[in-house]
């Protein structure tokens, strides 16, 4: 992978409740429908010890046994996008942690409510999207390809 700004990425997943909802689909066209390019993809039940980890920096937070039970609780769809800013741009078109803060528009201020219920989850910085990627995907599961409309996406 270059190191073009382009070309920075970051881990979104649909939570479980995401998933039951039916919200799938309505996430990721959002990604796709911005311009970002989706290069992994899986669902995958993850295990209690997979979510410590992928949760570890909130161990000590008095959430984070429900959060990881919750979390386990049923199928997720984890996904990695690739683009120009992805990581805050992410996070923005999320909402914010509390769905009650989150304005009409976002993923969370549109379809939830609770803050233990919010949906999706997307990596806080380039940092921790590196980390997270690596926890969630093999290098082989992430792919690598041009986009044959990226010149109507970036002038
Ligand atoms: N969470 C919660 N109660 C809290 C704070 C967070 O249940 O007081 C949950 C919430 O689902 C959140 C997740 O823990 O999405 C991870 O927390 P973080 O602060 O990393 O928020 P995020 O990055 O997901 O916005
Ligand atoms: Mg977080």
């Amino acid at each position: 992978m270059s190191d073009s700004p382009k070309t920075e990425r970051t881990f979104i997943a649909v939570k479980p409740d995401g998933v039951q909802r039916g919200l799938v689909g309505d996430i990721i066209a959002r990604f796709e429908k911005r311009g970002y390019k989706l290069v992994a993809l899986k669902m995958e039940q993850a295990t209690e010890e997979h979510l410590k980890k992928h949760y570890a920096d909130l161990s000590a937070k008095p959430f984070f046994a429900g959060l990881v039970k919750f979390m386990s609780s049923g199928p997720l769809v984890a996904m990695v996008w690739e683009g120009l800013d992805v990581v805050k741009q992410g996070r923005a078109m999320l909402g914010e942690t509390n769905p009650l803060n989150s304005k009409p528009g976002s993923i969370r201020g549109d379809y939830s409510i609770d803050m233990g219920r919010n949906i999706c989850h997307g990596s806080d910085s380039v940092e921790s999207a590196k980390k997270e990627i690596q926890l969630w995907f093999k290098d082989s599961e992430v792919s690598n390809y041009q986009r044959a409309n990226d010149c109507w996406v970036y002038e």
